[in-house]
């Protein structure tokens, strides 16, 4: 993980759009192959498709960003099928949005959505901080534990990107430690789309993901006490969605009467 954090150092003095290169700290990548002559394009696809979620994991892609074929193509050395294929995955995941004749875009995900994100996330978080409470062995500990040093350190230095996608990664190594693939799968997806989420509707200063919380949540895990880990993550996931501005999706429509009349 040592390794993982240098390069996110590195990428910080020229923060480029997309890498061209396999993002070495990307979260929960398999291990890519630095030799491009072997790759399959399906392989290639996968790069861009794990570059393309870095960047919106560490906020360097914002919502509605147009992400032009020809452009990402260029960057990566391919054919646009094979950009297409990154495109169509990341667009099953709910992270890229195809309009017809205006191409790709990233997604700016609805107050709906957003709201239904954190529904999910609490449904299945709950259940995986217990999951991983009941399997955390001591090894699994210390990663987590390291895993929230480097926040904390990438936050004091001021590496917000970092920090971000570290603050969104915590949540993986969670679900990895609970050791349950489906989980897993479905919470990668639902940790991007939030981070596309708070992007759109942070209230101005709120902290997106607090570390404070990421350290009781690992030591209550680490301590294999089930109770306190769901408990914890509930809370830390009512914190996140509380410093979103979602008021207006939430709040019941009134009748026009009764707004015009002035109740
Ligand atoms: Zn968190």
């Amino acid at each position: 993980m040592g390794e993982r954090e240098r390069d996110g150092d590195q990428r910080q003095a020229s923060q480029p759009l997309l890498r061209t290169s396999a993002p070495a700290a990307a979260p929960g990548l398999d291990d890519l192959h630095p030799t491009d002559r072997a790759a399959t394009s399906g392989d290639r696809a996968r790069q861009i498709h794990d570059g393309i979620l870095a960047a919106i994991l560490e906020h360097r892609l914002h919502p509605g960003t147009k992400l032009g074929e020809d452009e990402i193509g260029a960057i990566y050395g391919v054919s646009r099928t094979i950009v297409r294929a990154a495109l169509q995955s990341l667009t099953h995941e709910g992270i890229v949005v195809i309009e017809k004749n205006r191409g790709a875009f990233v997604a700016r995900p609805t107050m709906t959505e957003a709201i239904e994100v954190f529904e999910a996330r609490k449904l299945i978080e709950a259940t995986i901080a217990r999951r991983a409470a009941e399997r955390c062995d001591a090894e699994a500990w210390q990663d987590l534990k390291d895993h929230v040093r480097r926040e904390r350190q990438a936050t004091a230095r001021g590496d917000d990107h970092t920090a971000i996608r570290l603050s969104g990664e915590f949540h993986l190594a969670i679900a990895r430690i609970a050791d349950h693939r489906t989980y897993e799968d479905f919470l990668r997806e639902l940790v991007a789309r939030s981070s596309l989420i708070i992007l759109l509707y942070r209230r101005q200063k709120a902290q997106v993901c607090g570390t404070d919380d990421h350290v009781d949540l690992a030591e209550a895990i680490g301590a294999g006490d089930t109770e306190r880990s769901s408990r914890l993550m509930l809370h830390h996931l009512d914190e996140i969605e509380a410093g979103l501005d979602l008021i207006e999706a939430t709040r019941p429509t009134l009748p026009l009467s009764t707004i015009l009349r002035g109740g």
